[in-house]
């Protein structure tokens, strides 16, 4: 529910407002706009008595909040969310951004030279596991801090943002001591205790949908986030599980539409792991960015033939290179343009 206070409401009357929520039971959350203050009201279950609260003074209105997940919703807040990075990527905004790295973190020689590629072609934020989520407990389950190590270095000689997965509640803390963004992979999205910590964590979060979730639960998941205080969440479609074993995964790109249209959090697309070949990731990247996407995440690896994850599925950095004239083209013809490539 969403109390909206009358345009000029004094400071005293909004406190009134979230005293008298609070002796309801509830709490009261107030969120300035550019016309008016909006207070919200979570911890409820959709039965709140809002007689009480129209009858105070400078309320305006009172909005129910029909949909189950409250403060990701539109309803909730209107504008679009935009989460600005230390290097002044703004994901979320008019401006496409491009999220590029290995599947996996492996050595310096690796991480550095694929940034320095991946920065001259105009990706603003780097990506790569140090902690992978891998089906088998004998696959290569990443160099742990020490890749998040080399991460921070690439950070450090290139000005790239940094976003790597956290696979559990103390990995969130320690990610959060070197990264810019905190993953939540695909088979975490419904790891509640995971979820609780990223929201705590003081970064924003990129959160993957699970492999076979529904968007209703993608954006329970997201508000998990959100309630614990980190508004900061960036939605990621990565593909469904299906019946059809054409391609890795079943990537839903109408889910950007639906997203956009249900909540004001951003939403990428990650065609890596929504195809699992390099052959398709162009093309299905190309169709995000016309869908809508504010942001692509890609997988490139130096050598992908020599990866000890997702070779197949990565681009190398000459395929990269070149969607990236693609996809600034697309953005263009949209009304969009990517984020500027960093000096
Ligand atoms: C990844 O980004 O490398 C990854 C493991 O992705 P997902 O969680 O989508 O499988
Ligand atoms: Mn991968």
């Amino acid at each position: 529910m969403l109390i909206v206070m009358k345009h000029g409401a004094r400071g005293a009357e909004i406190d009134e407002v979230v005293r008298v929520i609070e002796e309801m039971g509830y709490e009261g959350r107030p969120m300035p706009g550019t016309q008016r203050v909006a207070i919200g009201l979570v911890g409820n279950d959709g039965n709140v008595d809002a007689s009480r609260l129209i009858a105070l003074p400078g309320v305006l209105n009172v909005i129910p909040v029909t949909q189950p997940y409250k403060q990701v919703s539109r309803e909730w807040r209107e504008e679009s969310t935009e989460i600005r990075l230390r290097n002044g990527t703004v994901i979320g905004g008019r401006d496409v951004v491009l999220m590029a790295g290995p599947c996996s973190v492996e050595d310096e020689e690796q991480i550095l030279g694929v940034a320095a590629e991946l920065k001259r072609a105009g990706a603003t934020v780097l990506r790569g596991g140090a902690f992978k989520p891998r089906t088998s407990p004998y696959a290569f389950q990443g160099l742990g801090e020490a890749g998040l190590k080399l991460l921070a270095a690439a950070r450090d000689a290139t000005g790239m943002a940094v976003v790597t997965e956290a696979l559990d509640s103390e990995g969130a803390e320690l990610v959060a001591e070197y990264a810019d963004i905190i993953q939540i992979g695909a088979r975490n999205m419904q790891n509640y205790s995971l979820l609780r910590a990223a929201g705590r964590a003081g970064v924003p979060v990129l959160l993957k949908r699970g492999m076979s979730a529904t968007l209703k639960e993608l954006l329970l998941a997201a508000e998990y986030i959100v309630n614990e205080g980190e508004s900061r969440v960036v939605l990621c479609e990565r593909g469904l599980r299906s019946f059809d074993d054409h391609a890795r995964n079943l990537l839903d790109l109408t889910v950007v539409v639906s997203v956009h249209e249900l909540s004001h959090l951003p939403v990428i697309v990650d065609p890596s792991h929504g195809t699992g070949d390099r052959r398709k990731v162009p093309a299905m990247a190309r169709a995000a960015v016309a869908a809508g996407a504010d942001g692509v995440m890609t997988e490139v690896h130096p050598e992908p033939a020599r990866a000890l994850s997702d070779g197949a599925q990565s681009l190398t950095p000459q395929e990269f290179n070149d969607l990236v004239v693609e996809l600034r083209a697309i953005a263009r013809a949209i009304g969009r343009d990517l984020v500027p490539a960093l000096e």
